[in-house]
């Protein structure tokens, strides 16, 4: 199947399998995948490093601003897949412990630290065949993408894969605990107010609680051959 040039833009709530069903399209149609979510992760692990942020999630915001003017942080293709970087440390796994899922939608909820992750965002847009999950990718990053999903689940399953994901990576998490982190950041997100999280007005709402990553695939190549005329 021939896709165009186009950009494609899935938001949506925490844990909905966002970046697992981004990169799997971004590998069947040869796109770039770019995970926005991994970008406020990492100022927020800096953040957290730096003393930054505090346990009760005060910001120093001077301190924040002064640091994203020199902060290196990128993507780097290491074999396994892209991974980001602070500098030349590679921060992949840090980034997705629950440390920094807790605190990280303060820091997301401040305009600089969305016009830091924003100017990145748009340097790579710009070269099209990319797709990018986050929270306001279609409604404020990329308003113009051709293409707009908003994935939602059930939280009880979204909880569930979470938790066998941290699960995996030897985290030992406790199930409540992980629920708590989903809705607490849904509800931030949602009710931030630069970009808050929300469904764009032309994005296509793709509900996954009860389906298979094939069949999701499928159900975005059946949209776009719909969308753009295409013949299989
Ligand atoms: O996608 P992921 O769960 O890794 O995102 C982590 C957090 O980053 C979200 O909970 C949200 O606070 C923030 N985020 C955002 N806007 C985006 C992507 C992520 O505010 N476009």
């Amino acid at each position: 199947m021939q896709i165009p040039d186009i950009i494609i833009a899935v938001d949506g709530y925490s844990s909905t399998g966002k970046s697992t069903f981004a990169k799997l399209v971004a590998s069947e149609f040869s796109f770039l995948y770019l995970d926005s979510g991994a970008l406020y992760r990492g100022v927020t692990l800096y953040a957290q490093e730096h003393g930054i942020i505090s346990e009760d999630n005060s910001i120093d915001e001077p301190a924040l601003r002064q640091a994203l003017a020199t902060l290196d942080l990128h993507f780097e293709d290491c074999g396994g897949g892209s991974h980001l970087f602070i500098g030349d440390r590679c921060v992949e796994k840090e980034i997705r412990t629950l440390g920094v899922s807790s605190q990280v939608s303060p820091i997301s909820a401040v305009g600089f630290v969305r016009e830091f992750v924003d100017s990145k965002l748009h340097e790579a847009g710009s070269r099209k065949r990319v797709i990018m999950d986050g929270r306001d990718i279609g409604t404020t990053v990329f308003p113009e993408a051709e293409v707009k999903v908003f994935i939602t689940a059930t939280p009880e399953v979204r909880a569930r894969r979470r938790f066998d994901e941290l699960n995996a990576k030897g985290e030992n998490p406790v199930l409540e605990d992980v629920m708590k982190n989903l809705i607490e950041r849904d509800y931030i997100d949602s009710h931030r107010e630069v970009s808050p999280l929300r469904r764009a007005d032309d994005a296509f709402v793709l509900d996954n609680s009860d389906m298979t990553l094939k069949e999701e695939v499928v159900w975005i190549k059946g949209l776009i051959q719909g969308r753009f005329g295409i013949l299989e």
